[in-house]
């Protein structure tokens, strides 16, 4: 069977380190990107050259439902439908208190980091058929909070978690896998969006391996939940935080 990825939120950072990962191991590839049409494309670009694979990218915001919807319809046509998902699609707004946050914001937050997994999940599930693989990126600020800095990402995480188990739970009869990754402190460039791009650096001495993370070090989890190396794997939360 064709292996058939969709990484949302692809066009740099983990996402796009994912699609590299997946393209060498023979996926044909949907690179999902939100503003940066340029690097999306410069990114197929080097897929097709380096790994000779279809690779294609389309762009839409994955928190607006109508959106999704052309996204998946647009992949349908142009590449076939989708066997494994990768929900990486993720926002870091500027540090503040909880008591600054207004509801245009938290609201933001939650449809980009946690609806968006809901729906791409939702269009997914109704090509896989015969059965598939999906994995979320959440993060390790689901279990140890962002206080100060970014709760509203914390909770959006949390809600990214238990939104794995449960659907893996639904899914599990039919074939379908539904994991999870939770990176630490990985050196992108979301970061610099939230306004400290020394951030990781500036954390990594309180990290017990001393250094931040890569972004291949996250992706090559994401590849190893998706293959069939971890077929009987599904509910499962991988941490990927230097020990954090
Ligand atoms: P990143 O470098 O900031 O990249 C974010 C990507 O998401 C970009 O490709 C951006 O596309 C896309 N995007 C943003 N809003 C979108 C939307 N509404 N619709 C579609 N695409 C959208 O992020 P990253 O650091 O690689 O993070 C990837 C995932 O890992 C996220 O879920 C994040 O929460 C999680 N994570 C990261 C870290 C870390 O330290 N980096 C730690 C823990 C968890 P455009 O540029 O084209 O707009």
């Amino acid at each position: 069977m064709d292996k058939t990825a969709l990484i949302t939120g692809a066009s740099r950072g983990i996402g796009a380190a994912t699609a590299k990962y997946l393209a060498a191991r023979g996926y044909r590839i949907c690179i999902n990107y939100h503003r940066n049409e340029q690097a999306a494309e410069a990114l197929v670009a080097d897929i097709k050259a380096q790994f000779q694979v279809p690779c294609i990218a389309i762009g839409a915001d994955v928190s607006e439902e109508t959106q999704v919807m052309r996204l998946f319809a647009e992949m349908d046509e142009l590449l076939g439908p989708v066997t494994h998902l990768v929900n990486n699609v993720g926002v870091l707004f500027k540090q503040m208190q909880v008591t600054e946050m207004d509801a245009e914001r938290i609201n933001k937050m939650l449809t980009t980091n946690v609806t968006s997994y809901f729906l791409c999940s939702r269009e997914a599930v109704k090509r896989m058929a015969s059965g598939g693989a999906i994995v979320n990126v959440s993060s390790v600020a689901s279990r140890t909070g962002s206080p100060g800095e970014y709760v509203d990402y914390a909770a959006s995480k949390g809600a990214v978690d238990v939104f794995t188990r449960d659907l893996s739970l639904e899914l599990a009869p039919r074939g379908i896998r539904v994991n999870c990754v939770r990176p630490g402190f990985i050196y992108t460039d979301i970061h610099a969006d939230a306004g400290e791009p020394g951030r990781v650096d500036r954390i990594s001495s309180q990290i017990p391996m001393l250094r931040g993370g890569q972004p291949e070090e996250v992706a090559s989890a994401i590849a190893w939940l998706l293959s069939e190396d971890a077929s009987y794997v599904t509910g499962s939360f991988i941490d990927l935080a230097g020990g954090r």
